[in-house]
């Protein structure tokens, strides 16, 4: 899932400085999850600006939505069936950069500003703690290495082994994690699958993270020239 934490207060309440009518809009989905941008947290930070600007003598009119993916058009229609859209003076995203964004792009009369730091993509690896799995690199390598993604968990992002750094199964880099490649050795070696590591993976195609970056389902794109008589 995305992972994103919320911004510090004051930045928040900067950035809705001067508007009396705000919508503050959480996403259901990975945020929510994360405890960053969902139903909770939108009633948190309304509660707050309230407070906030109530005592600086702004009468504010601050409500709250939450639909369930961001960056789903749909739902974001949804919600204007449900809330005057035209109403406010700015909307409060606490979506991931791609909800806000598109947040943006349906209402775009209005200012949508991020309530959240998007910071990566990741999982849940305790009660409150999540971390990094993958850079969405576009050119997924996981079945060769036991499922340790070596660009993520390698400080180094390193593709064919460790660097000579590793000590005794711990990073060079931060000796707080394990070395990656250490880690796909093992992993490697306990499945007996031991010969992959010989195998040379090819340089990293940049090509396939030129930004923005769009991926189309095939059975999409023919259903679309159906539709559309493109061709
Ligand atoms: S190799 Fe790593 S960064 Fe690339 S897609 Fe797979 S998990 Fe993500
Ligand atoms: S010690 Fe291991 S994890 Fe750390 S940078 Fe070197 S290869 Fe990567």
């Amino acid at each position: 899932m995305i992972v994103a934490t919320r911004k510090p207060f004051t930045e928040i309440k900067d950035l809705v400085s001067g508007h009396r009518k705000i919508l503050i809009v959480g996403c259901g989905t990975c945020v929510s999850v994360c405890l960053a941008g969902g139903e909770i947290e939108v009633s948190i930070l309304a509660s707050q600006l309230r407070i906030a600007l109530g005592l600086e003598g702004d009468d504010v009119q601050i409500d709250e939505a939450i639909v369930e993916r961001q960056c789903n058009r749909e739902f974001l229609v949804l919600l204007g069936k449900k809330k005057n859209m035209t109403d406010y003076d700015v909307i409060v995203s606490m979506a991931c950069g791609a909800g806000v964004q598109l947040l943006g792009d349906v209402y775009d009369q209005k200012p949508v500003v991020p309530a959240l730091n998007t910071v990566f993509i990741g999982i849940e690896e305790g009660p409150g703690i999540w971390a990094e799995r993958c850079q969405s690199c576009g050119n997924c390598v996981l079945g060769e290495t036991g499922d340790i993604c070596p660009i993520t968990m390698c400080p180094k992002g390193l593709l064919n082994g460790p660097c000579s750094g590793s000590r005794h199964g711990r990073c060079e880099v931060n000796p707080e994690i394990e070395c990656a490649w250490v880690k796909i050795y093992d992993r490697l070696a306990a499945r007996g699958d031991l010969e992959r590591i010989s195998k040379v993976l090819p340089p990293r195609k940049n090509s396939r993270r030129a930004h923005p970056a769009v991926a189309t389902h095939e059975a999409y794109k023919r259903r679309f020239v159906k539709d559309e008589k493109i061709v």
